[in-house]
């Protein structure tokens, strides 16, 4: 899973790409609108955090264009003040949700997981495939009801694959899911975290679909 955030405090933006990377998201950060407006068109990001208040282009102006060239993401917007005009012009623009500063980052962690979970089409916390279960609330895995310990990589890839487990996740889409975007590819490639990630769940659990990506095998029990 992969977070934008456009925010143009450097100690706040800081701060709250520590706390998300701390909870295994992987995260962009754009300190204008300009920046933000251009990976938000043409990066793939699970949910964005979108200051109103930005040097160069506003926030609000952001969204729009992201709404107007179809972008899906969900976007938590962050308001400066506690005005009410600010957050209606806000979900008019195509918000999904709204923080008002100051706030705790595990609120923004929390809000944001709410929003993935519920882009994805599920209303329970919980989601279940076969012998594995995900807390997307809390961002456990249990497999046959003990903890499993993922490493970030690992994390992105399963939570993506079990929020979406009836389908196809095409390859190229897992991968922009996974990374940053200045890290460097090489030296996790997707293949070998899905090696991995079979080691530790089964082998069966993962199918390849030749030519198109990966899929979650929920067989019942
Ligand atoms: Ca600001």
């Amino acid at each position: 899973m992969r977070i934008l955030l456009v925010e143009d405090d450097a100690a706040l933006a800081d701060e709250l790409a520590r706390a998300l990377r701390g909870e295994n998201f992987a995260v962009d950060i754009a300190t204008n609108g300009e920046d933000g407006a251009h990976l938000g068109e043409t990066e793939l990001y699970d949910a964005a955090v979108l200051d109103l208040g930005l040097p160069r282009r506003d926030g609000l102006s952001v969204l729009q264009g992201w709404r107007a060239a179809g972008r899906p993401l969900p976007v938590l917007i962050l308001t400066a003040r506690d005005g009410w005009s600010e957050k209606v012009a806000g979900f008019k623009a195509g918000a999904d949700d709204y923080l008002t500063k100051p706030f705790r980052s595990q609120e923004v962690v929390m809000r944001l997981r709410a929003l993935v979970r519920r882009a994805a089409g599920h209303a329970a916390p919980r989601v279940t495939c076969g012998s594995l279960s995900f807390d997307a609330q809390g961002g456990n895995f249990e497999l046959d009801g003990k903890p499993l310990r993922l490493t970030a990589f690992e994390w992105r890839l399963l939570s993506t694959l079990i929020l979406r487990r009836d389908s196809v996740v095409p390859r190229t889409e897992l991968v922009e899911r996974l990374y940053e975007y200045d890290s460097d590819v090489d030296s996790n490639t997707l293949e070998v975290i899905v090696w991995r990630l079979r080691q530790k769940i089964g082998a069966e659990m993962i199918q390849t679909i030749r030519g198109r990506g990966y899929k979650l095998s929920c067989v019942a029990e």
